[in-house]
């Protein structure tokens, strides 16, 4: 086990019931299996059930199904021991991720039981991005879907040589659904962090139209930050739609720690 106390920083032992450090802080494991690993309580961050409930019903129509099986094969190249996702939410893209001891962490406590009670590959536990709950240089492969980038902690959790992967909305993602809502709709600007330690070593876009009907749209702009950064005109507009022909396209860059 790769985890330490999220207190005292110590390692964690597991045993039936919890995980406990030598300074006796102990965490209980939930029923579905999950830990609760945030130090202090972060009242109303993470995703609510409403968006965790829209995500997987989204998802559940293979829509995306693509990207999961890209950031796979790219994992793939290389063989897998410790693989980390970093905002994994309901641990779609996680449950498939290869490596012999995986770790999904994720701030919302719905989306983190979720994917417990879906996926028993996976450690998954309830714990901030920015203060990992995890050993130095424990990972060889992290990844990071959609969710910031914690540079610092990744740079420090990922062994010598290993990689990161992140995957981020490519400039065209979902533009069709952005000229409904926005009387000017813009393309998503490409970026790419700097994190020190680590180097950017490849870089690709995909891309794969799909259709979506009446619900699977509500579904997705629940799941989008377009649904609370909309002017209430766009969404009614939206509403009106019963068929829509939309973009998917991600940006994946793959980051490599120096040695
Ligand atoms: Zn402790």
């Amino acid at each position: 086990m790769k985890l330490i106390c999220p207190v005292c920083h110590t390692p964690l032992e597991s045993s039936e019931h919890s995980v406990c450090c030598v300074n006796r802080h102990s965490f209980d494991y939930a029923r579905s299996g999950y830990l609760n690993l945030l130090n202090r309580p972060a009242p109303g961050a993470g995703d609510n059930a409403g968006m965790v409930q829209a995500r997987t019903a989204f998802l559940s129509t293979g829509a995306y199904a693509f990207l999961k099986e890209e950031i796979i094969k790219i994992l793939k190249e290389e063989p897998v021991e410790v693989f980390v996702d970093l905002g994994c939410g309901e641990g779609t893209y996680t449950s498939g991720c290869p490596g012999k001891e995986k770790y999904g962490f994720d701030l919302s406590k719905q989306a983190i039981n979720y994917a417990a009670k879906h996926d028993k590959t996976t450690q998954y536990a309830v714990a901030s991005i920015f203060h990992l709950p995890l050993e130095n240089a424990c990972a060889d492969a992290v990844l990071t879907c959609f969710a910031p980038v914690a540079g610092e902690e990744i740079a420090r959790i990922t062994v010598p040589g290993g990689r990161f992967v992140l995957v981020s909305p490519g400039e065209m993602h979902l533009y069709e659904m952005k000229q409904v809502l926005y009387d000017a709709p813009y393309k998503n600007e490409l970026s790419s962090p700097s994190i020190a330690g680590m180097e950017k070593e490849k870089e690709l876009q995909i891309e794969q139209k799909f259709s979506v009907d009446h619900s699977s749209l509500q579904s997705l702009i629940q799941m989008t930050p377009y649904a609370y950064h909309t002017g209430k005109e766009g969404l009614a507009r939206l509403s009106q739609v019963e068929q829509m022909e939309l973009t998917a396209s991600f940006q994946l860059q793959v980051f490599r720690r120096h040695y």
